[in-house]
């Protein structure tokens, strides 16, 4: 009976990978991770609020009713995210916890060295110099992140009532350069009053970051099913010399 149980506990395993092979076009890459674009297509976030130390980011203005640094307001949703996702048994890990700078090439290794398996969930708020400009948009560039992406805002939009900019596909270092999905989030403008009132209350960031914690986890149940295929676009890494690239995303 030993060998026969033996036989099934190393093999059967075994003769399932190899019949995904078959019928599917290959196994996952990182044990316990479904299929590319799959329910269950990965098993841990990295979070990456955005900025940090020296890097403010953006800031709400002298005119904003109130003072707001975005670097301040990215940590704050991001520990939001990671307590959401982690109550729901997600793994996360994020690449500052605390106010430090971080160099975005160091973010995009970081994120690389989780290996596959991960995808990288990055949070910025918008500021602009015409106060007016409002709402909330998410970033993305790998075809394996579209769905991601639109989850993702969709839920944030959602949960907060942000007018929906939308999803945009846009080359920057944290959306091109990491080889795993990744997207980038702008949740709101600080530069607009109205956003800038909301933004600063802790009530509203929760809000915030159970939009994108829902939008993570429902891609995580679902995978793409149901979201438009976009063709990947070949593109050089984004480098902090490109001519228009933003510096700090
Ligand atoms: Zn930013």
């Amino acid at each position: 009976m030993l060998g026969v149980t033996r036989f099934w506990v190393i093999w059967l395993p075994a003769m399932i990978c190899v019949s995904a092979v078959l019928t599917l076009g290959g196994c996952a890459g990182a044990p316990g991770v479904g299929l590319a674009g799959g329910p269950g297509h990965f098993s841990k976030v990295i979070i990456d609020p955005g900025h940090g130390g020296k890097d403010s980011g953006g800031v709400s203005g002298r005119a904003a009713p109130v003072f707001l640094r975005e670097k301040d307001l990215t940590l704050d949703t991001a520990r939001r995210v990671r307590n959401e996702l982690r109550g729901a048994g997600l793994k996360t890990v994020m690449t500052r916890e605390d106010d430090h700078f971080v160099e975005l090439d160091d973010r995009v290794r970081f994120a690389d060295a989780q290996g596959r398996g991960a995808i990288l969930v990055s949070i910025h708020y918008d500021a602009v110099s015409s106060r007016g400009t409002n709402g909330a948009k998410t970033f993305y560039w790998r075809a394996d992140s579209h769905g991601l992406a639109t989850r993702i805002q969709r839920h944030l939009v959602a949960a907060t009532g942000e007018a929906n900019i939308g999803v945009l596909r846009r080359r920057l270092r944290l959306t091109r350069n990491p080889d795993i999905p990744c997207v980038l989030c702008e949740c709101a403008y600080i530069t607009n009053p109205a956003e800038a009132q909301k933004v600063a209350q802790d009530s509203y960031r929760q809000k915030v970051a159970n939009g994108i914690a829902q939008g993570i986890l429902e891609e995580y149940r679902l995978g793409d099913a149901g979201i438009l295929p976009v063709p990947e676009i070949y593109a050089p890494p984004s480098r902090a010399s490109d001519k228009y690239a933003p510096r700090n995303h």
